[in-house]
């Protein structure tokens, strides 16, 4: 994707037609076994949306193959070889409904034998819709201008960021101060003004003092990392968040980030180098799970004698292939039986809110936090935990949803589940 913020020649961006794809993304339509695998895996299309990866890659196949310029291309087997199109546009054949129903979960790519890439040929064609035709749905407008005018899709007041820390021993540093702790906690929107999410912040940050952790966060200085805009394809938003969060982060001499969101945590690691932001981030879990290696969070006292069963969040599984560490922080405490989902791990079913799902209704076949808190259910665990902002809200609604309480099954990200067990402990 080009750099939005120094070009000044650029046409268009995202794909609107077949030969706008890279030669590695077409010849990927030609590799289909059709063995669909990445369909059987797709959330979207398992609870009955419009969307089914393979015919993704076999409709941009078939668009090649009617309309390539220099003859000869075959349509992908079992394509109807008497296909005939308007015209070269991708649209004429994927619809916008198909698109605008991925999570991004990737579970697609991953579960794919011949290694074809599904997510990022509808990302580009995301982008191209949104920043080309302003065509996306009416819901992430809202998202949208809350993160251009307040620097957080909840469109709150950016002023109020530090306000879960209220009362707490946690320090608020100013973007234009040198920074001169150990760790910048990077909190995250949903951390900071999400009621559920505060109750993480405030356990993070307390599991991260008890352990002698030199943090400070940064309050009204942080702005959205820009996740949902670039997943909803605005990147002219998402890159307009990173140059000022990496401008900011360099210039008080961040080294060491700790976040809790994995999408804060996918975007602070591997999208910001990009454009000039380079420091070691580590998602909590990774963090809790050092510290109660190598003995600084000391958990010998703590138990929790209850099932308990861990969501997969896709930003910090597949994305970031972090599997066991959130496993092996609830697995610390004394007591616990882990339990797994049918579907984990790699295979692990997406809990609807990816991809900027999280800001747009579901109003077509069922809903997939429905789908994924029923399976977790059936595990007959006592929790579920989480290690993501939006797998916390959408499962914890989910459970709800489906009539059970937290006294019957408590859902909440795994820092809450340590310092419930640590403070049932302390009393
Ligand atoms: S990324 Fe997930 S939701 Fe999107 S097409 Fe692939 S499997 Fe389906
Ligand atoms: S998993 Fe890969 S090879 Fe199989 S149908 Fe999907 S894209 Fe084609």
């Amino acid at each position: 994707v080009p750099d939005l913020m120094e070009a000044d020649d650029i046409e268009t961006i995202g794909v609107s037609v077949v030969s706008e794809f890279t030669w590695k993304q077409l010849l990927d339509t030609d590799a289909c076994t059709m063995c669909g695998r990445c369909t059987a895996v797709c959330p979207a299309h398992a609870t009955g949306k419009p969307l089914d990866p393979r015919e993704i890659v076999l409709k941009t196949g078939e668009i090649m193959a009617a309309t390539g310029e220099h003859g000869g291309v075959t349509p992908p087997i079992g394509a109807d070889a008497e296909i005939t199109v308007a015209a070269d546009s991708v649209f004429e054949r994927i619809t916008h409904e198909e698109l605008w129903a991925c999570t991004t979960c990737k579970a697609c790519d991953e579960n794919c034998p011949v290694n074809i890439e599904i997510l990022d040929k509808i990302l580009d064609m995301r982008r191209y819709l949104t920043l080309m035709e302003s065509e996306f749905p009416a819901e992430l407008g809202g998202a949208f201008r809350g993160m251009e005018n307040n620097a957080n899709p909840w469109n709150l007041n950016n002023g109020e960021r530090a306000d879960w820390a209220d009362g707490l021993d946690v320090e608020v540093v100013n973007a234009d101060d040198p920074f001169d702790h150990e760790y910048l906690y990077w909190v995250g929107c949903a951390g900071s003004f999400d009621d559920k999410n505060r109750r993480v912040s405030v356990a993070t940050a307390k599991l991260l003092r008890r352990a002698g952790v030199d943090f400070a966060i940064l309050g009204p200085g942080e702005n959205c990392t820009g996740d949902s805009a670039r997943r909803s394809g605005n990147e002219y938003l998402f890159q307009m968040l990173a140059a000022e969060n990496i401008a900011a982060l360099n210039g008080m001499g961040v080294r060491k980030i700790i976040t809790q969101c994995p999408h804060c945590f996918n975007t602070l690691r591997n999208e910001y180098p990009q454009y000039g932001g380079n420091w070691e981030v580590i998602h909590h879990a990774q963090f809790l799970e050092q510290l109660v290696a190598d003995g600084r969070l000391d958990l010998s006292e703590a138990r929790l004698d209850e099932r308990v069963v861990y969501h997969d969040s896709c930003y910090l599984g597949r994305h970031n292939d972090v599997y066991l560490a959130p496993r092996n922080v609830i697995g610390s405490l004394g007591g616990v039986e882990i339990v797994e989902a049918p579907r984990n791990g790699t295979k692990g079913m997406c809990c609807g809110a990816g991809g900027a799902r999280m800001w747009m209704e579901e109003t077509i076949g069922t809903k997939v936090n429905d789908e994924r808190s029923r399976e977790l259910l059936d595990t007959g665990a006592d929790r579920i935990a989480t290690a993501c902002p939006f797998c916390f809200i959408m499962i914890d609604d989910g459970v709800k949803g489906h009539g059970v309480e937290d006294d019957e099954v408590k859902v909440a990200d795994i820092s809450i589940h340590l310092i419930d067990a640590l403070e049932a402990a302390d009393d």
